[in-house]
């Protein structure tokens, strides 16, 4: 995350470093830095040296980079898109070994689309819930689990547009790498 500012920069995006968060209307006061910085620390009460714990880390970086796409590559909403997509429909029990293999997918796949952009939901359209809410609740373990499970399910909701071109590429995927 160390290079959204330079990547902000490639997508021709002034970020403001006052008041809430220009993307995702986290209640921050230092913009989009503060928001970053909160999702970067992480919520304190989940231990994410347990493997049962680690659904809630994909769910997050998940959920932060679809409601900040202009931080971001161009092919990455594909991939936080696809992913959430595979966790909540297709019930996928995610693992770190997946992730490489859902990138190389996608590396296969952009080949043949160089014209494929996705465009985001208009800022603060993004799922209701942000980092500010998280963080607000990151003493009380369960809790924050609740809520990253439903800041992931609103943010996927709000990119409903791409539900159909990104179960085209899951089902592809599943075939080859889940069954
Ligand atoms: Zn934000």
């Amino acid at each position: 995350m160390q290079d959204y500012i330079s990547i902000a920069e490639k997508n021709n995006v002034v970020l403001l470093d006052k008041g809430v968060c220009q993307f995702c209307g986290a209640n921050t006061t230092r913009g989009v830095h503060e928001c970053v910085e909160i999702f970067s620390l992480g919520f304190q009460s989940i231990d994410y040296s347990k493997k049962e714990n680690h659904s809630y880390r994909f769910l997050s970086v998940d959920a932060h980079t679809l409601q900040h796409p202009e931080i971001h590559g161009r092919w990455n909403n594909h991939f936080h898109l696809l992913r959430l997509h595979l966790i909540f429909i297709y019930k996928t029990h995610w693992n770190y070994q997946l992730s490489p293999k859902l990138s190389d997918h996608l590396n296969a796949y952009k080949v043949n689309k160089p014209d494929e952009f996705s465009i985001p939901p208009e800022i603060y359209q993004r799922g209701s819930i942000t980092t500010t809410d998280i963080i607000a609740r990151s003493n009380d373990e369960d809790k924050c689990k609740k809520m990253i499970k439903k800041w992931a399910e609103e943010v996927y909701q709000a990119w409903n547009d791409y539900h159909t071109l990104i179960d085209e590429i899951a089902k592809d995927f599943s075939k080859k790498h889940l069954f």
